[in-house]
């Protein structure tokens, strides 16, 4: 298998040897308590989770949703929690649908070092696929060049995430802070 047909395997070495790292002990969490520094792409926050954007897309749209709490795991989640995460998925499907028409989607966790992992902190991949990925990117040497700024993408999947949750009757996990 070539590199780039690798899942959830976005071209980070660099990131993943620590050359571009910032110096902290988690990332996800020095984002969530917005330390500077750290680049902040979070697009929704609710009770128990937020969704940032990859800092290191694999495609355009790369979503993570994480636990606002340091966990490496999965299985301690709460029924609750469970349930929470799970409506996350179905809100960041919808709002990739209503930003990029996407023709599918891989969604999963790498949990632990040897699964591919490079942030110990628990985060759910959702990655949009498209029918002519080539369309969106190009590909140098197997690396994939995604053409567009995450700060911009950001901006404009903020703004998604709130049109999308004004289709919602309830939605019942809204943070009571950011
Ligand atoms: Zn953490």
């Amino acid at each position: 298998m070539k590199e780039r047909d690798i899942l959830f395997s976005p071209n980070k070495l660099g990131y993943v040897k620590g050359v571009n790292r910032p110096k902290v002990d988690c990332i996800l969490c020095s984002a969530l308590l917005g330390e500077e520094g750290v680049d902040n792409l979070i697009v929704f926050y609710s009770r128990k989770f937020f969704v940032t954007l990859n800092l290191y897309p694999y495609n355009p749209g790369h979503l993570m949703i994480c636990p606002r709490w340091h966990t490496e795991t999965m299985e301690d989640f709460s029924e609750d929690e469970v349930v929470e995460h799970y409506t996350l998925q179905k809100l960041s499907l919808n709002v990739l649908k209503r930003m990029y028409r996407p023709m599918g989607f891989n969604l999963g966790y790498n949990m632990g070092q040897s699964s591919g992992a490079s942030i110990a902190h628990l985060h759910y991949h959702i990655i949009p696929r498209y029918r002519s990925e080539l369309g969106f990117m190009d590909v140098i040497n197997g690396t994939r060049i995604i053409v567009e700024s995450p700060v911009a993408t950001r901006d404009r999947m903020i703004d998604a995430f709130s049109e999308e949750l004004k289709d919602w009757e309830d939605f019942p996990y809204e943070s009571s802070q950011e």
